[in-house]
């Protein structure tokens, strides 16, 4: 089986990246290490650059929790502060809990049509020094692209094969 695109890592950056190649009528394969619903450590906040990089995929927003700015504390000091306007962003942020968050991202992609595999460790696959696809359980899985989006703690042993 080919693919157009090939995708590791399911997070924000793998489904975005699913969705636009899905809609745009590619093939599209999203393997995600983790099961259908996992989490992820994270703060769950959204700034306005992430609400506006929402609006560009066309992604509807509004199960999140909306929020108009920030409150800092020091000590026992205490600073709110609105999010700016008259940006190139929306004036607002949100919260929206991970696991919720990139649920809902993936289950768009798979709408819009990509292949998604749950509990599939992917790593780039080569061909005479080429990454030709990714390797998932064992099996090579040809695709014309490759998308590594396995987030901050991509595992050393993808770094090792490129
Ligand atoms: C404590 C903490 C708090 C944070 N708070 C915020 C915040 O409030 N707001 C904010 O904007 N950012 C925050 N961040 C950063 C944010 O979590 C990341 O920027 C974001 O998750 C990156 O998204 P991503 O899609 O690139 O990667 P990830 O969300 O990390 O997704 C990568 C996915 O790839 C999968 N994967 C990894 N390796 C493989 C493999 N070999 N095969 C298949 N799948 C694989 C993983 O299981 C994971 O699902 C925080 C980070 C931390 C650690």
């Amino acid at each position: 089986m080919h693919f157009d695109v090939a995708i590791i890592g399911a997070g924000p950056g793998g489904s975005a990246a699913a969705m636009t190649a899905a809609r745009a009528g590619l093939k599209v394969l999203l393997c995600e290490k983790g099961g259908y619903g996992r989490d992820k450590v994270c703060g769950d906040g959204l700034t306005p650059r992430a609400i506006g990089a929402l609006q560009d995929l066309k992604v509807d927003f509004s199960p999140a929790h909306r929020i108009e700015g920030l409150r800092m504390i020091a000590g026992k000091k205490e600073r709110e502060l609105l999010w700016p306007s008259n940006t190139a962003f929306p004036n607002h942020g949100a919260v929206w809990p991970r696991q919720r968050f990139d649920q809902y991202l993936v289950d768009i992609a798979i709408a819009a049509g990509a292949d998604v595999r749950f509990n599939s460790e992917a790593l780039p696959a080569f061909d005479a020094g080429k990454v030709v696809g990714v390797e998932v359980g064992g099996e090579v899985i040809r695709a014309s692209l490759v998308v590594l989006a396995a987030g901050a703690h991509t595992p050393s042993v993808i770094w090792k094969r490129l």
